[in-house]
């Protein structure tokens, strides 16, 4: 049984609510794609997808056998987040910035009485597969995935509330496998509901607004509440609804929530699944997510999200945590960076700025530091501050003309990453610091060559 709820809108920003970010970047040039033509859910929505990856937002309004659009993408591109954010994107680390200022500065989120999300309610006879376009991507996968769902959970025994963003099988009619990494929050409170002996009430919120969706990856301490960050993000509180079958909140403006409860000590093999590094997941245990209700929108957008998005997501967090510590360790920090190369999470490249001789030396103590403050980050790259850290080709010049391998190489074997890189052992790996940075003393025989400034524009008239 569904029902409608009136709803009235109010004005939002662009980082506030995913809709108006969508109605912002659809009045630019070249934001949005929009394809009309059919497209299946089951292979083909994912293969024309990568062919836009990093480019446009895709609105796909005709997925095969559902009234639904599938959109992806807002977070493929560095330069868009930016925007969204209202800032200025030709300076990506004012992005970084931003964020770091946003876990200092938290602004806690409102409860509400309504929400657009409860525009439809769906109580009895759920059913996941047909009432959403959820993709099955990859040749390889196991199943249909849910990539963009933000899991709202409530910690048993403190009540703080955490949000993670989690890979999901569909297992049946009303049944998700849930992903859950090594050392995730998620996973600290399942296992002491599991102790409990009760089920996790967990909501999922897909489809949320950009602020929500980049600070549901920040790297906080458990039993601090992400929707703090989101606030902080968007410059106003994140308003949040009660759910109506469970305890918990999700933001009022979501496009399609999903309440219900991952069952005690029930789990099941999930897998393998196209992940971040480009390679299939191993198949592993995961617990079971039973929905109970589904509310949503009256006319929702089903938010889907690819690798690339995925490396940002994972890359922009990463880069506000591996800064703070650099910039805790030495003041020369200048600039960091996550390479989308290496999925926003294994390389990082550093610039520094040695002004007196005593600056020299500080850059390994850097490399070492960044070790520490992600544990995916394996190789770490210092630079000067001439060097962009942003552009790869510059960063290549820096290793051409300012490493010298035996001097400069710092090794660190069998180190803790990430456990999905299929190279790692279990998540064992060795990690690699570069220092790329001329030496202080000899400055002058590594200057690069200065020529005149000019406006490039007044010659091509
Ligand atoms: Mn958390």
């Amino acid at each position: 049984m569904a029902y409608t709820r009136l709803h009235v809108v109010f004005m939002l920003s662009y980082a506030s609510d995913l809709r108006a970010a969508l109605e912002f970047l659809s009045s630019r040039k070249d934001e949005v794609i929009r394809i009309r033509k059919p497209v299946d859910a089951k292979h083909e929505l994912a293969a024309v997808y990568r062919m836009l990856e990093g480019g446009p937002v895709v609105v796909f309004e005709n997925v095969k056998g559902y009234k639904i659009p599938v959109v992806s993408g807002f977070f493929s591109n560095r330069r868009r987040v930016s925007e969204l954010l209202g800032l200025d994107p030709s300076d990506p680390m004012q992005l970084t910035l931003r964020c770091g200022e946003a876990l200092a500065n938290r602004v806690k989120p409102r409860l509400v009485g309504d929400g657009a999300c409860k525009e439809v309610v769906v109580k009895s006879e759920v059913n996941l597969m047909k009432t959403l376009p959820i993709m099955k991507a990859a040749l390889g996968d196991a199943g249909h995935y849910i990539t963009a769902g933000v899991v709202f959970a409530k910690d048993p025994e403190t009540g703080n509330r955490n949000l993670s963003i989690h890979r999901m099988q569909v297992k049946g009619p009303n049944e998700l496998r849930l992903h859950i990494d090594k050392g995730r929050h998620l996973g600290v409170i399942l296992s002491k509901a599991e102790r409990m002996g009760v089920p996790l009430e967990i909501a999922v919120a897909v489809g949320v607004a950009p602020a929500v969706m980049l600070s549901s990856t920040a790297k906080l301490p458990l039993g601090e509440d992400e929707l703090g960050v989101a606030g902080a993000i968007q410059g106003e509180p994140v308003e949040i609804v009660k759910c109506d079958t469970i305890n918990a909140e999700v933001p009022a403006n979501a496009e399609v929530v999903l309440e219900g409860e991952l069952l005690p000590d029930v789990w099941e093999d999930e897998g393998p699944f196209q992940e971040y590094p480009g390679t299939y997941s191993v198949v592993s245990p995961a617990p079971i997510f039973r929905v109970k209700a589904i509310t949503h929108r009256s006319t929702p957008l089903f938010y889907t999200v690819f690798m690339r998005e995925s490396h940002m997501l994972r890359g922009i967090q990463g880069e506000v945590a591996i800064y703070r510590v650099a910039k805790d360790t030495s003041p020369i920090v200048q600039k960091v960076h996550l390479t989308m190369g290496s999925c926003g999470r294994h390389h990082a490249v550093i610039s520094v700025k040695k002004e007196i001789a005593d600056h020299e030396g500080l850059q390994r103590n850097i490399i070492c530091a960044v070790f520490a403050a992600m544990r995916e980050a394996d190789l770490v790259i210092a630079v000067d501050e001439d060097v962009d850290v942003y552009n790869m080709s510059e960063v290549e010049w820096a290793l051409a003309t300012r490493f010298d391998a035996a001097r400069g190489l710092i090794l660190v074997p069998d180190a803790r990453s990430h456990e999905i890189t299929p190279v790692s052992r279990e998540g064992i790996r060795s990690k690699m610091g570069i220092d790329a940075t001329a030496p202080f003393q000899m400055k002058d025989r590594f200057r690069r060559a200065e020529f005149l400034k000019v406006d490039l524009k007044k010659y091509l008239e």
